[in-house]
Order: structure tokens, then sequence, then C-alpha cells
């Protein structure tokens, strides 16, 4: 179809040059976590499972479930080749070039944007929210986002970005209100000002009380089951006034590693930092648009803030409550329960930003 003279090109989107968010922090402490099922143990390439498996016959296999080649866990939920002091057993041997690609990258992520190539991690690991931990150093963390043959690779590429249903803006335009958002951050400003959402928006087709129960029901004997129904009792906690009756704390040995070497933070800091990467990240913009990220973020930080209250009142260290908290909050919204719930988010247009 042919293009209207004067329509602006979206600028492409780029890897170069390596950007990290000013001010986030992360060193691989091995607490082991990343290697469990706190997600699925993959993808791995056909090549890699073919020389993973002449290590280990259970090295993994197709799964029908994530419809793609994945390594295999063992009966408590670790990889196969997690061994007992947390070390990975083809790291050990072989050394970490011989890991799949997956394995060297977590918890980090690589997103394309007109602007570089911006580093990206994720929440759910303790590595990255308990502890004293260096700034993150691109060059060294560039080690991990590279394939076999050395180049850097994007997770994700950014397209068209809108602030609501109506309202496209270009990434220039964006840089501008996130550039804002992030300082409010760094200056101390709740999170929840700076989401500045009202969490528990009305839901197409469903209510928060049936929802609660959904995610209670879900538990299934796994971890994550223990995870999603602590999700579950913390919505009915915060919209029905139901004491919550948690299922457990799932994965929680690898948070008594990090608790044990790890000097106390705050859970306003941990917060604020989760809500920075998820701007920095612009993982929203899959999302339809950022009104709709502000209302699930509004809402998984409430429910995040609540399971830490609960847990700090059981005596629990208030950074590892919030990192538990934050591991839960990060799973559950990475899952499909929570990718129908979000769609189905009746969201306002676009209240100013500050
Ligand atoms: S292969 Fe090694 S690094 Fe990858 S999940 Fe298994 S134990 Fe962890």
């Amino acid at each position: 179809m042919a293009k209207k003279k004067n329509q602006k090109k979206t600028p492409k989107s780029k890897v170069r040059p390596l950007l990290s968010r000013p001010g986030a922090q992360y060193t691989c402490f091995g607490d082991g976590l990343c290697c469990t099922d706190i997600h699925g143990l993959g993808p791995i390439t056909k090549p890699e499972l073919v020389q993973l498996r002449k290590l280990d016959k259970e090295a993994g296999g197709y799964s029908e479930d994530f419809e793609d080649y994945m390594l295999g866990t063992a009966a408590d939920g670790g990889c196969t080749f997690l061994m007992p002091d947390q070390k990975c057993a083809v790291h050990a041997q072989f050394g970490p070039e011989h890991k799949p690609d997956g394995c060297r990258r977590f918890p980090l992520g690589l997103v394309a944007t007109p602007g570089g190539g911006r580093i990206t991690t994720e929440h759910r690991c303790p590595c990255r929210t308990l502890g004293k931990r260096p700034d993150l150093d691109v060059d060294e963390v560039a080690q991990s986002l590279v394939d076999r043959g050395g180049r850097i690779y994007a997770d994700r590429r950014i397209g068209r970005l809108k602030l609501d249903k109506s309202k496209p803006i270009s990434f220039s335009q964006w840089v501008e209100i996130e550039t804002e958002l992030l300082a409010q951050l760094e200056r101390g400003v709740a999170p929840s000002a700076v989401i500045d959402a009202q969490p528990f928006p009305e839901i197409s087709g469903n209510t928060w009380k049936n929802l609660a129960e959904e995610f209670i029901e879900a538990k299934d004997g796994t971890q994550f089951g223990v995870a999603i129904a602590w999700f579950g009792e913390a919505i009915r906690w915060l919209t029905q006034g139901k004491t919550p009756r948690p299922p457990g704390r799932p994965w929680t040995d690898a948070f008594d590693r990090a608790e044990r070497r790890s000097p106390k933070r705050t859970a306003a800091e941990l917060f604020s930092d989760w809500i920075a990467d998820e701007i920095w990240s612009l993982k929203w913009s899959e999302h339809a648009h950022f009104a709709r990220a502000r209302a699930d973020l509004a809402t998984r930080l409430e429910i995040a803030e609540a399971i830490t209250q609960h847990l700090v009142g059981l005596s629990v260290r208030e950074d590892r409550a919030a990192a538990e908290a934050l591991l839960i909050v990060e799973v559950v919204g990475d899952s499909d329960h929570w990718t129908d719930v979000r769609s189905n988010m009746k969201v306002k247009k676009t209240r100013a930003l500050n």
C-alpha cells in the first residue's frame, strides 16, 4: 500500500549502543534460583539439546506446554544439571560458554530500541533484588548477551508506542516522559505515586472476587502453584478484607542463601527498583498501551506490598519479604493467568503524567 507523502517512518530499533538504566545494580551470587522451575528452563535449541544429551540422557526434550525444546527438571524442580552445591554441572565441567544461551543470559535481557539496546533485568532472581550489588557493568554483561557466534542479539524489538488506546507517541516523546518518571523514583517518590493509577480496576466479564478464588484454586502441588495461590490470597485480602491463609512460601531455599549473604535494604528500595526496570524494559509496550501497564503495575505493586506486610508480621526480614513478594508478582505476572486479566482491565484514558 502506498504511504502518504509526509508520513513519518518509525525509527529503526537497534541493539547498539548497549545501554543500562542508571542505578541498575546486578551481579550473580549463584543463589541457584534461576536454575529451577521459577520459569520454564529454556527454550534451548535442538543442537544444544543434542550436546547436553551426551552428558545426561535426561537433559531435556520437546515440551508440549512450551511448544519448544526445554531442559529437564528433577523431582525438586531444579534443572537436571543443577548440583547440590547450586552450581551448574555443564559450567563446572566445560566452562560457561557451553551452557545454553538462555542460561548465560538470565536474568538479563536486551530490548532493541531506536536509541540502542537496553539491558533489562528480571526481579524474580534474588541476585537482582537482595544484597550489595555493584552497578551493572555494560562491558561485563555484554558477554552474556551474545549468541554462539559472538553477536549481540535482542529478545524484543520496540514497535509503536501508545500512552493509551488513542494516543500514539514517538520514541523521543516517550523518553522525555520516562526520564521524568525514573527521576521521581530516584528522588524517593513512592512508586505507587509515580505509577499514579487505580489498582484493581474493573475487569470485563469477571470480578476480583472470582479471580481471587481462581488463583487460589490453581494450587497444584508445584512451587508455581504456591505462588499463584499466595497471589490469590493477597487479592482476596485487598479486595474483600479476608485475612490471608498463605499456602506456604515458594522457593525459600534460594532466599535463605541470599539473606545470609546480604546486608539489609528497605522494601521501598526494592519496589522502586522493580518499577524503574518495568518502565525501562518497555515490556509494557507489549500490553497494548502505557495506561494499561499503569493499572497492571499499580495492582501488582499493591499485591507485593500486602504479601510483604504479611511476611514482616511473621518476623521475616523486610527486604527478604519484599524480594519473595516480587518473585511472586513477577512469575504470576508473566503467566497466562495474568495475561488474560491484564487484557481485560477496563482502563480509562491516560491521566496527565506528572
Ligand atoms: S544448564 Fe546449568 S545454568 Fe542452565 S538451568 Fe541447568 S544448571 Fe542452570
